[in-house]
């Protein structure tokens, strides 16, 4: 009704554009919030959103979130009014941004561990180890325990206060987008016209919950639940949580995100959650809190004294007395890793008999190279570049540009050619349907399929190479999924055309290749002739020894496998070039005593491993 009316009060020519989800995580509440935040600005402009056969209002957060818009769908934005043309332009550039940006929480690796006494498998949410005690989480609901004299109109706006300043504060945390989405929550017409008493405001509640009940964005749930909790704390009434006075693991079913925020103040050692998933909100809080955290669908009650081993997934209810002692030293490991290990990330990394292990970061864009620089990284082991443009092809210009600014950063950097193909794609590269992927056009063979591609990103990045110089920087170009010394030669056979072409100097420039088809292991001799260094990718690597799918549902080769170390310690003798590994391996805590004995001196992994991986270098 609301948005009817303003239609037709509007006659200006609307200015439309197209725009696209990108991100993994689809558009959920927290992209949403943000965008929203930015639409208010431009109060003399109409501001709606178009697609699946609806038009909503793009200043309400629950309607946004209905239109349930995934990874690669589009919508269009509409502007009218005053401001259009600016609103257009400028949200359209807001929400690109935006989508990029939008960290996909991944699952994180758990590392194996052995136990007498038995486990309960769970899914890791945060890192970290617990003895304690198992306690239930108990609240008790007081219904009035002052009168505040608030309306509820009243409460409504203290709440959205409140989740403004809590932004503020926390501004620079991935996480203040949380309260800022539950801002726009509460901030929704829905709330501002229809709330006119206490009692339709938790009927209101109550709808959107069952709205959301059942859809992929039920764990934004708790989020409702939590605004309600904090208007009805300014009228009054609030839920007392009690807990223990000594330290303990804390057993909810989920929690909310303010539950977290308030239980982090007390003497909580560890989180066990029964129905919650590791992307939820209160997941993100206990990850930044370092809270260690799983989730467990088994049935589980108080109990005396329990293990939570969160790196490596196991609950152990009875542990015998190795198993505690062996819980806690790998528990006073572990903090003092993390401790020290950021205290001390920008050190040189010597193990104890004085070898110099160089940790360098993966990334794959600006914002990654900025947070690998934070973190310590002694420079750049693996650039994907086939994430620095999702979206559409980038021009010369802009290519160029993307990779100085990531140049400028470090000394010394690897930059791999497009390796799509597989379980990487792009929306603006066509490559032919095939029946097995990962053994079909990938990597390499993509781009000397492809030459004009390929072609253009070297001269991008000699070009890049050359606005950074003169400076002591040695720039890497690695080729991916190598699998024959010829392919080696034909990349760089066209990458030294090129460079010829333009007139390059190639005297700060290496060419190298990934180690990740088994093949190359047979044939590493005649690679020493030609390359000038290696990279292994153990995750390609992997899934090409066992045949086993990298991304398959129910099918995962052994990480640690002897079968694989065996493979790394015959490339480790067989080669005689400098070698990095910078497959997911590199940052697993079991191999890392074995990969420096077998010589490895360069490891590459993602930002947030490198502190406490230097730190534990420096005691193998
Ligand atoms: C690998 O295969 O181990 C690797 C580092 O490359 P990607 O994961 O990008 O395929
Ligand atoms: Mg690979």
């Amino acid at each position: 009704m609301n948005l009817l009316k303003k239609i037709f009060k509007k006659r200006e020519t609307p200015f439309l554009t197209t725009l696209t989800i990108t991100s993994e995580n689809g558009l959920h509440l927290r992209p949403i919030a943000k965008f929203v935040n930015e639409v208010k600005e431009f109060s003399d402009t109409e501001v709606t959103i178009l697609a699946h056969n609806q038009e909503v209002l793009a200043t309400q957060v629950p309607k946004l979130l209905s239109l349930s818009l995934e990874k690669g769908e589009s919508f269009t934005l509409k502007c009218v009014g005053k401001e259009a043309l600016e609103a257009s332009a400028y949200l359209s550039d807001f929400f690109t941004t935006m989508m990029k940006e939008d960290l996909v929480e991944k699952e994180i690796l758990q590392t194996k561990e052995s136990y007498e006494a038995p486990t309960i498998q769970g899914k890791t949410i945060a890192q970290g180890i617990a003895i304690a005690p198992l306690a239930p989480y108990e609240t008790r609901r007081v219904s009035q325990t002052k009168d505040t004299g608030l309306s509820i109109k009243d409460a409504i706006r203290r709440t959205k206060e409140e989740l403004y300043d809590l932004y503020q504060a926390n501004k620079t945390n991935h996480e203040a987008q949380i309260f800022l989405a539950q801002k726009e929550l509460i901030s929704a017409d829905v709330f501002r016209y229809e709330c006119t008493t206490v009692r339709r405001f938790l009927e209101i509640i109550k709808e959107e919950v069952s709205r959301l009940e059942n859809t992929r964005f039920a764990s934004r749930i708790p989020d409702y639940r939590d605004v309600e909790q904090r208007v009805l704390k300014h009228l009054g009434m609030t839920s007392i949580v009690e807990v223990p006075s000594k330290p303990y693991i804390l057993l909810a079913d989920d929690l909310l995100p303010s539950e977290v925020m308030k239980l982090q103040n007390t003497l909580i050692e560890g989180v066990i959650l029964q129905t919650g998933t590791p992307t939820s909100h209160a997941s993100i809080l206990l990850r930044s809190f370092a809270i260690p955290s799983m989730i467990i669908n088994t049935p589980l009650s108080a109990n005396k004294r329990a293990i939570l081993d969160a790196n490596s997934g196991n609950l152990l209810l009875e542990p015998t007395n190795n198993d505690l002692r062996k819980a806690m030293d790998k528990q006073k490991k572990f903090k003092k890793e993390q401790e020290e290990g950021y205290r001390k990330r920008f050190d040189t990394t010597t193990t104890k008999d004085g070898k110099v292990i160089k940790i360098l970061a993966n990334i794959s864009d600006l914002e990654s190279a900025k947070e690998a620089k934070d973190e310590g990284a002694d420079g750049i082991g693996l650039l994907r570049t086939e994430f620095l443009f999702r979206e559409e092809k980038p021009t010369h210009k802009e290519q160029v540009n993307a990779y100085q600014k990531i140049f400028e950063l470090f000394n010394t950097l690897t930059i791999r050619t497009l390796d799509i193909g597989g379980d990487k794609s792009l929306p603006y590269i066509n490559i032919p349907q095939e029946n097995n992927p990962f053994l079909g056009i990938r990597g390499i063979r993509f781009s000397l399929q492809e030459q004009t591609l390929f072609q253009e990103q070297l001269l991008a990045i000699y070009q890049a190479v050359e606005m950074v110089m003169p400076s002591a920087k040695i720039i890497k170009i690695m080729f991916p999924m190598i699998s024959t010394v010829e392919e080696f030669n034909e990349a760089k056979n066209i990458a030294l055309r090129v460079a010829k072409h333009h007139n390059i100097n190639l005297s700060t420039i290496q060419f190298g290749m990934m180690i990740e088809v088994p093949s190359v292991i047979f044939a590493l001799k005649e690679f020493n002739q030609v390359v000038d260094f290696y990279s292994i990718g153990t995750n390609d690597l992997t899934q090409y020894l066992f045949a086993i799918e990298r991304t398959h549902p129910t099918l995962h080769a052994d990480a640690t496998s002897p079968m694989l170390m065996s493979a790394l310690k015959t490339i480790a003798k067989d080669v005689n070039k400098p070698i990095s590994i910078c497959g997911e391996l590199a940052g697993l805590e079991e191999v890392t005593k074995e990969l420096i004995e077998m010589g490895y001196e360069t490891l590459s992994v993602s930002a947030k491993l490198i502190p406490s991986l230097k730190e534990r270098i420096r005691h193998v």
